[in-house]
Protein backbone atom coordinates (compact mmCIF):
# COMPACT_ATOMS: atom_id res chain seq x y z
CA UNK A 1 0.00 0.00 0.00
CA UNK A 2 2.80 2.52 1.13
CA UNK A 3 4.90 1.21 -2.09
CA UNK A 4 1.09 2.38 -4.76
CA UNK A 5 1.06 5.36 -2.58
CA UNK A 6 4.46 6.55 -3.04
CA UNK A 7 4.19 5.80 -6.82
CA UNK A 8 1.02 8.33 -6.95
CA UNK A 9 2.83 11.00 -5.21
CA UNK A 10 5.56 10.11 -7.51
CA UNK A 11 3.36 10.53 -10.93
CA UNK A 12 1.43 13.77 -9.24
CA UNK A 13 5.29 15.39 -8.75
CA UNK A 14 6.22 14.29 -12.36
CA UNK A 15 2.63 15.40 -13.75
CA UNK A 16 3.18 19.27 -12.00
CA UNK A 17 6.72 19.34 -13.10
CA UNK A 18 5.87 18.66 -16.17
CA UNK A 19 3.09 21.51 -16.19
CA UNK A 20 5.61 23.95 -14.92
CA UNK A 21 8.04 22.81 -17.52
CA UNK A 22 6.10 23.83 -19.80
CA UNK A 23 4.69 27.17 -19.03
CA UNK A 24 7.75 28.19 -17.82
CA UNK A 25 8.83 27.43 -21.82
CA UNK A 26 6.22 29.23 -23.05
CA UNK A 27 6.48 32.21 -20.89
CA UNK A 28 10.22 32.41 -21.22
CA UNK A 29 10.58 32.17 -24.70
CA UNK A 30 8.51 34.75 -25.10
CA UNK A 31 9.14 38.77 -25.39
CA UNK A 32 6.93 40.83 -23.02
CA UNK A 33 4.78 43.57 -23.39
CA UNK A 34 5.99 46.81 -22.73
CA UNK A 35 3.21 49.18 -20.25
CA UNK A 36 2.56 52.41 -22.14
CA UNK A 37 4.45 51.49 -25.37
CA UNK A 38 3.00 53.92 -27.97
CA UNK A 39 2.73 52.48 -31.41
CA UNK A 40 0.90 53.94 -34.17
CA UNK A 41 -1.11 56.43 -32.14
CA UNK A 42 -2.45 53.13 -30.33
CA UNK A 43 -0.63 52.45 -26.40
CA UNK A 44 -0.53 49.41 -24.89
CA UNK A 45 -1.39 48.88 -21.40
CA UNK A 46 -0.31 45.94 -19.47
CA UNK A 47 -2.73 44.40 -17.17
CA UNK A 48 -1.24 41.38 -15.41
CA UNK A 49 -0.32 38.58 -17.65
CA UNK A 50 -1.90 39.97 -20.71
CA UNK A 51 -2.33 43.54 -22.29
CA UNK A 52 -4.81 45.51 -23.59
CA UNK A 53 -4.83 48.55 -26.58
CA UNK A 54 -5.82 51.68 -26.35
CA UNK A 55 -7.09 52.81 -29.79
CA UNK A 56 -7.95 56.90 -29.64
CA UNK A 57 -10.72 57.72 -32.39
CA UNK A 58 -12.41 60.93 -32.89
CA UNK A 59 -14.51 63.27 -30.47
CA UNK A 60 -12.50 62.19 -27.29
CA UNK A 61 -13.65 58.73 -27.61
CA UNK A 62 -11.29 55.22 -27.90
CA UNK A 63 -11.71 51.51 -28.94
CA UNK A 64 -9.96 48.79 -27.15
CA UNK A 65 -8.71 45.56 -28.08
CA UNK A 66 -9.42 43.31 -25.56
CA UNK A 67 -10.41 43.71 -22.19
CA UNK A 68 -7.43 42.62 -19.87
CA UNK A 69 -7.21 40.07 -17.35
CA UNK A 70 -8.52 42.29 -14.10
CA UNK A 71 -12.44 42.28 -13.72
CA UNK A 72 -12.06 46.02 -12.01
CA UNK A 73 -10.54 47.17 -15.14
CA UNK A 74 -7.94 49.28 -13.02
CA UNK A 75 -4.89 49.46 -15.74
CA UNK A 76 -7.24 50.42 -18.33
CA UNK A 77 -9.46 53.63 -16.25
CA UNK A 78 -5.65 54.24 -15.12
CA UNK A 79 -4.71 54.98 -18.74
CA UNK A 80 -7.95 56.54 -19.48
CA UNK A 81 -7.41 59.03 -16.53
CA UNK A 82 -4.12 60.06 -18.04
CA UNK A 83 -5.86 60.56 -21.34
CA UNK A 84 -8.97 62.81 -18.78
CA UNK A 85 -11.40 60.41 -20.05
CA UNK A 86 -14.54 58.18 -17.99
CA UNK A 87 -15.26 54.63 -18.59
CA UNK A 88 -17.91 56.31 -20.70
CA UNK A 89 -15.37 57.16 -23.78
CA UNK A 90 -14.82 53.53 -24.49
CA UNK A 91 -17.93 53.29 -27.30
CA UNK A 92 -16.36 49.28 -28.73
CA UNK A 93 -14.19 46.47 -27.17
CA UNK A 94 -13.30 44.36 -29.81
CA UNK A 95 -12.34 40.92 -28.39
CA UNK A 96 -9.53 39.02 -30.12
CA UNK A 97 -11.08 35.82 -28.42
CA UNK A 98 -12.53 35.11 -25.66
CA UNK A 99 -9.86 33.50 -22.93
CA UNK A 100 -10.48 35.01 -19.48
CA UNK A 101 -7.47 36.94 -19.59
CA UNK A 102 -8.92 38.85 -22.72
CA UNK A 103 -11.92 39.55 -21.26
CA UNK A 104 -11.94 40.35 -18.03
CA UNK A 105 -12.85 44.16 -18.16
CA UNK A 106 -15.84 44.28 -20.19
CA UNK A 107 -18.21 45.49 -17.61
CA UNK A 108 -16.69 48.27 -16.58
CA UNK A 109 -17.29 49.70 -19.93
CA UNK A 110 -21.02 49.76 -19.89
CA UNK A 111 -21.39 52.35 -23.05
CA UNK A 112 -19.22 50.01 -25.42
CA UNK A 113 -20.16 47.99 -28.21
CA UNK A 114 -18.78 44.67 -27.72
CA UNK A 115 -17.36 43.18 -31.15
CA UNK A 116 -16.39 39.90 -31.58
CA UNK A 117 -16.18 37.15 -34.28
CA UNK A 118 -19.35 35.00 -34.43
CA UNK A 119 -17.97 31.58 -33.51
CA UNK A 120 -16.47 32.77 -30.43
CA UNK A 121 -19.69 34.25 -29.11
CA UNK A 122 -20.39 30.97 -26.79
CA UNK A 123 -16.78 30.67 -25.39
CA UNK A 124 -16.93 34.63 -24.51
CA UNK A 125 -20.54 34.26 -23.14
CA UNK A 126 -19.55 31.11 -21.25
CA UNK A 127 -22.01 28.80 -22.85
CA UNK A 128 -19.23 26.47 -23.93
CA UNK A 129 -15.47 26.03 -22.91
CA UNK A 130 -12.51 26.17 -24.62
CA UNK A 131 -10.56 23.02 -26.02
CA UNK A 132 -7.11 23.70 -25.50
CA UNK A 133 -5.35 21.54 -23.05
CA UNK A 134 -4.74 23.57 -20.39
CA UNK A 135 -8.45 25.64 -20.93
CA UNK A 136 -10.25 22.32 -21.36
CA UNK A 137 -9.57 21.51 -17.51
CA UNK A 138 -11.69 24.71 -16.48
CA UNK A 139 -15.25 24.37 -15.94
CA UNK A 140 -17.67 26.10 -17.74
CA UNK A 141 -19.41 29.45 -16.18
CA UNK A 142 -21.87 32.49 -17.88
CA UNK A 143 -19.17 35.31 -17.82
CA UNK A 144 -22.16 37.57 -18.18
CA UNK A 145 -20.96 39.12 -21.24
CA UNK A 146 -23.23 39.98 -24.32
CA UNK A 147 -21.38 40.23 -27.34
CA UNK A 148 -23.55 43.20 -28.63
CA UNK A 149 -22.26 43.40 -31.96
CA UNK A 150 -20.99 39.45 -33.78
CA UNK A 151 -18.41 40.20 -37.11
CA UNK A 152 -18.02 38.08 -40.01
CA UNK A 153 -14.62 38.01 -41.57
CA UNK A 154 -13.58 40.61 -43.55
CA UNK A 155 -16.21 43.00 -42.13
CA UNK A 156 -15.16 46.71 -42.12
CA UNK A 157 -15.96 48.64 -39.26
CA UNK A 158 -15.90 52.28 -38.87
CA UNK A 159 -15.90 53.81 -35.60
CA UNK A 160 -15.62 57.85 -35.34
CA UNK A 161 -12.96 58.04 -38.33
CA UNK A 162 -11.36 54.59 -37.75
CA UNK A 163 -11.81 51.91 -39.65
CA UNK A 164 -11.30 48.22 -38.10
CA UNK A 165 -10.62 45.40 -40.47
CA UNK A 166 -11.48 42.03 -39.17
CA UNK A 167 -9.37 38.78 -39.93
CA UNK A 168 -10.54 35.15 -38.94
CA UNK A 169 -7.65 33.27 -37.96
CA UNK A 170 -9.21 30.08 -35.97
CA UNK A 171 -6.81 27.97 -34.08
CA UNK A 172 -5.84 29.54 -30.95
CA UNK A 173 -9.72 28.99 -29.98
CA UNK A 174 -12.47 28.46 -32.87
CA UNK A 175 -13.31 32.30 -33.29
CA UNK A 176 -10.02 33.97 -32.62
CA UNK A 177 -9.37 37.45 -34.70
CA UNK A 178 -7.27 39.67 -35.59
CA UNK A 179 -8.06 43.44 -36.60
CA UNK A 180 -6.11 45.95 -38.48
CA UNK A 181 -6.90 49.54 -37.67
CA UNK A 182 -4.63 52.41 -38.57
CA UNK A 183 -2.02 50.06 -39.61
CA UNK A 184 -1.67 48.02 -37.00
CA UNK A 185 -2.82 44.34 -36.91
CA UNK A 186 -3.99 42.99 -33.41
CA UNK A 187 -3.42 39.35 -33.43
CA UNK A 188 -4.29 38.78 -29.42
CA UNK A 189 -3.02 35.04 -28.71
CA UNK A 190 -2.72 33.69 -32.52
CA UNK A 191 0.90 34.98 -32.73
CA UNK A 192 3.86 36.37 -30.46
CA UNK A 193 6.77 37.37 -30.47
CA UNK A 194 9.76 35.28 -29.70
CA UNK A 195 12.62 36.68 -27.39
CA UNK A 196 14.82 36.78 -30.46
CA UNK A 197 12.22 39.50 -32.27
CA UNK A 198 10.89 36.65 -34.54
CA UNK A 199 7.26 35.52 -34.81
CA UNK A 200 5.97 32.64 -33.48
CA UNK A 201 1.93 30.83 -33.58
CA UNK A 202 0.22 30.44 -30.65
CA UNK A 203 1.29 28.65 -27.24
CA UNK A 204 0.21 25.16 -27.62
CA UNK A 205 -0.86 24.40 -24.17
CA UNK A 206 -3.31 27.31 -24.30
CA UNK A 207 -4.40 26.53 -28.07
CA UNK A 208 -7.49 24.54 -29.59
CA UNK A 209 -5.28 23.40 -32.42
CA UNK A 210 -1.69 24.62 -33.42
CA UNK A 211 -2.23 23.28 -36.82
CA UNK A 212 -4.77 25.32 -37.61
CA UNK A 213 -3.03 28.54 -35.58
CA UNK A 214 -0.41 27.84 -38.17
CA UNK A 215 -2.45 27.58 -41.33
CA UNK A 216 -4.40 30.75 -40.55
CA UNK A 217 -1.37 32.51 -39.68
CA UNK A 218 -0.20 31.44 -43.40
CA UNK A 219 -3.70 32.74 -44.79
CA UNK A 220 -3.42 35.77 -43.17
CA UNK A 221 -0.79 37.01 -44.62
CA UNK A 222 -1.75 35.84 -48.06
CA UNK A 223 -5.01 37.92 -47.49
CA UNK A 224 -2.73 41.04 -46.51
CA UNK A 225 -0.71 40.87 -49.16
CA UNK A 226 -3.63 40.58 -51.78
CA UNK A 227 -5.38 43.45 -49.65
CA UNK A 228 -2.31 45.78 -50.34
CA UNK A 229 -2.97 46.36 -46.58
CA UNK A 230 0.26 48.53 -45.36
CA UNK A 231 0.78 46.78 -42.04
CA UNK A 232 3.35 49.21 -39.78
CA UNK A 233 3.25 46.85 -36.55
CA UNK A 234 1.93 43.65 -35.10
CA UNK A 235 0.92 43.96 -31.66
CA UNK A 236 0.28 40.86 -29.72
CA UNK A 237 -1.50 40.62 -26.71
CA UNK A 238 1.32 38.34 -24.37
CA UNK A 239 4.52 39.99 -26.17
CA UNK A 240 6.30 42.62 -27.65
CA UNK A 241 5.32 44.60 -30.63
CA UNK A 242 6.94 43.71 -33.53
CA UNK A 243 7.45 46.43 -36.05
CA UNK A 244 6.28 45.62 -40.00
CA UNK A 245 5.24 42.67 -41.66
CA UNK A 246 8.40 40.71 -42.93
CA UNK A 247 8.30 38.62 -39.57
CA UNK A 248 4.83 37.39 -40.44
CA UNK A 249 6.19 37.09 -43.96
CA UNK A 250 8.96 35.08 -42.27
CA UNK A 251 6.86 32.78 -40.37
CA UNK A 252 4.30 31.92 -43.74
CA UNK A 253 7.39 31.04 -45.58
CA UNK A 254 8.80 28.46 -43.35
CA UNK A 255 5.13 27.15 -42.79
CA UNK A 256 4.32 26.74 -46.46
ZN1 LIG B 1 -5.77 32.97 -25.37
Amino acid sequence: MARVLKLIALAILVLVIAVIGILAFTFLSRSGPTDGREVGGARVVVDGFSSVAVIPLREGRVALIDAGNDATGAAILRELSRRQLGPGAVVAIFLTHGHPDHIGGVAQFPNAEVLALADEVPLIEGRTGARGPLPRLFSVNPTGITVTRALRDGEVVTLNGVAFRVYAVPGHTAGSAAYLANGLLFVGDSADAASDGTLIGAPWVFSDSQAENEASLVRLEQRLVADGANVTAIVPAHSAVIQGMAQLSAFAAASR
